[in-house]
């Protein structure tokens, strides 16, 4: 990944620069302005999903746009999101939290009848998640993989990284499971915006056919929301299809 590619050629550069400038004052300067420049496009490239600094994520699709959902289910919000695609006749991805579902398997199951993907978005998605090791990271996809299999009888194909942060570690626990990072085109800002309308704004003056449009089901904005988005992408004669569609990827294993 490119990640390998950045730490090589920055320890190559350090190395060279250490010779190069062993006899000046200013070696340690140097050096010091290289690693504090690694650091930064590591950091990028953890925030950045779109980068696949650490890990290859789908991104984007063809055509036409999938809405996707996450940290749900929600008792209140989730229900409200499935009746408007129910009666607009749109299918979405919902990406779960493995804690969050085991309270709400009725909700999960219903948001499987209704025709939606349900996909991984972790067992806890524990705040300091990126610190996992390997196998805590693997068997926190796996718990939250099982509870979907027991609830709705398939295992996700689909995982997307909490906070949209990545690390090597991914790679791994991804191989194991047997997932695919999925990660987005557009992301809607729904968990920040003042009012629908902002939300609206910020969604439709920014897609493009193809997109994968992040949105979060457990915030009310989102559900205020979400029946003029439909319809103003029904305008722009775009059709909303399920996650699998859109980037021709299956949804279950
Ligand atoms: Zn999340």
């Amino acid at each position: 990944m490119k990640h390998n590619i950045v730490t090589f050629v920055s320890l190559t550069v350090i190395v060279l620069c250490s010779v190069i400038f062993m006899e000046t004052d200013y070696m340690w300067f140097v050096v010091l302005a290289i690693f504090l420049l690694y650091l930064g496009i590591t950091a990028y490239g953890s925030y950045q999903i779109q980068a696949n600094y650490f890990i290859k994520s789908v991104n984007k699709g063809k055509k036409s746009v999938a809405l996707t959902f996450d940290d749900g289910p929600d008792p209140e919000t989730t229900p409200r999101i499935l009746e408007i695609l129910r009666e607009k006749k749109v299918k979405a991805t919902f990406f779960i939290i493995g804690k969050k579902a085991e309270k709400y398997p009725d909700l999960l199951r219903q948001i499987y009848e209704d025709g939606h993907i349900i996909a991984n978005h972790s067992y806890s998605h524990n705040y300091l998640i990126a610190f996992f090791s390997t196998s805590r990271l693997t068997k926190d996809l796996q718990r939250c993989n099982e509870f979907i299999l027991q609830t709705i009888g398939k295992k996700p194909a689909f995982f997307r990284p909490p906070f949209g942060v990545t690390n090597p570690l991914y790679n791994g626990a991804l191989l194991q499971t047997g997932m695919q990072s999925i990660g987005w085109s557009l992301r809607s800002m729904d968990t920040r915006a003042k009012s629908k309308y902002d939300l609206i704004e910020k969604v439709i003056s920014n897609l493009k056919r193809g997109d994968i449009v992040l949105l979060h089901d457990h915030i009310s904005v989102t559900a205020d929301a979400l029946e003029d988005i439909i319809e103003h992408i029904n305008n722009k004669k775009i059709d909303i299809e399920l996650l699998s569609k859109v980037i021709n990827k299956e949804p279950y294993v």
